[in-house]
């Protein structure tokens, strides 16, 4: 039976879920959807331009493993001018979860122990699981600050790595230079591979973005195009970090993704000149009308970039809540598809503000209407 061949790791993560709320929306006729992890604009002109000019031109092959030289020099010097440091490296991969894939195998041994602070990412815990290693979740609630003595004491003989996401998904919560610090500080001391990932570095709206590399030179910092240009599908991420990490991870890609798509690459060269900052801006603009819509019968906490927000339910848990909602037509997430809790519930603000204000009005609604 081909049922037998499935490896073990595989039964370590399933993908029940978001499978569970799609397969609750799947009988939903236009839902107000505010479960959207992706920005509701399409990919820049100059970046679709660029894209088919390189189809065009031929550069249709694979390319060098670590990615195409004039992108990787834009993005070096990029990085040589942030942080200063000798031995930071960069080099292009296939999206950020292609970057994550790489760094968990090439770092994590079975057995290792890597820290996740809850709620996070949902790919965070199945790709350290389908590697062999243990979670161990550091959690964040009521407001979702680093509480770097949680840290301290979660950190064993066997802690390899800690995954870090600033902005987050699914809180928006953007960490301050101060909690950044500290744990960029205790990573150093502790010799633990710090993991930053910055996906949604564009994306904070009411103080500057800190990165823990400017504090610790060992930082393995993964990044990409996907949301600040719109670009999910054309899978483009990029990775820095000391030489002897960031070489085992071009040989692992070279043995799996080979390369990013090389099209894309050259599409990401006219990307990092594109300015995205007109659409910063305006799902700041979308942040404050959601958290001026919803404060009064919500707790609101984070909610300081990226484009999410993570509220805890007025009653019943995040899965009660989001199943009322779905009756209500109104698609959400609950919080246990990102967090060992069940009582929250993730909105995405990455939408039409039309759709954004409905959203609004049905979760008021339920809020003074306990089913
Ligand atoms: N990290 C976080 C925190 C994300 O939210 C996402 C996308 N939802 C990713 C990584 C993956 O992005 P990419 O498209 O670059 O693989």
């Amino acid at each position: 039976m081909s049922e037998e061949w499935i490896s073990d790791r595989m039964h370590l993560i399933d993908a029940s879920g978001i499978r569970k709320v799609f397969d609750l929306a799947a009988n939903m006729k236009n839902p107000i959807n505010l479960s959207i992890g992706q920005p509701h604009f399409d990919t820049p002109d100059v970046i679709k331009d660029a894209l088919c000019q390189a189809v065009r031109d031929g550069k249709n092959a694979y390319s060098q493993t670590q990615g195409i030289a004039p992108l990787i020099e834009k993005i070096q010097s990029r990085v040589d001018t942030e942080y200063h440091h000798d031995d930071r490296q960069v080099f292009i991969s296939s999206g950020t979860s292609g970057a994550l894939m790489l760094v968990l195998n090439a770092l994590i041994n079975p057995g290792d122990e890597v820290i996740v602070f809850d709620p996070f990412f949902v790919m965070y815990s199945h790709l350290a699981k389908v590697v062999g290693g243990n979670l161990v979740f550091v959690e964040t609630y009521p407001n979702f600050s680093i509480d770097i003595e949680k840290v301290r004491n979660a950190i064993t003989d066997r802690t390899k790595l800690i995954l870090f996401n600033s902005p987050s998904n699914p809180t928006g919560y953007v960490a301050s230079e101060a909690e950044t610090r500290a744990l960029a500080e205790l990573a150093a001391e502790k010799n633990i591979a710090l993991v930053s990932d910055e996906i949604y570095r564009a994306f904070c709206y009411d103080q500057p973005f800190v990165s823990p590399a400017a504090f610790n030179e060992n930082v393995i910092v993964i990044d990409g195009f996907s949301k600040s240009h719109s670009m999910t599908g054309h899978r483009l991420g990029f990775v820095h970090g000391p030489q002897s990490v960031i070489q085992q991870m071009i040989k692992l890609q070279q043995y799996t993704f080979v390369c990013a798509p090389h099209p894309m690459q050259w599409a990401g060269l006219a990307a990092l000149d594109c300015d995205v900052s007109d659409r910063v801006e305006e799902y700041r603009q979308k942040r404050d009308l959601m958290r001026n819509r919803l404060a009064d019968k919500f707790e609101i906490s984070g909610a300081q970039g990226a484009f999410y927000m993570f509220l805890k339910t007025p009653w019943g848990t995040g899965t009660e809540f989001c199943t009322e909602a779905i009756r209500n037509n109104l698609l959400i997430i609950p919080g246990n598809v990102f967090s060992s809790c069940d009582t929250h519930f993730r909105i995405s603000y990455a939408q039409e503000n039309s759709i954004l204000e409905q959203g609004a009005d049905i979760l008021n609604r339920l809020a003074d209407h306990k089913m």
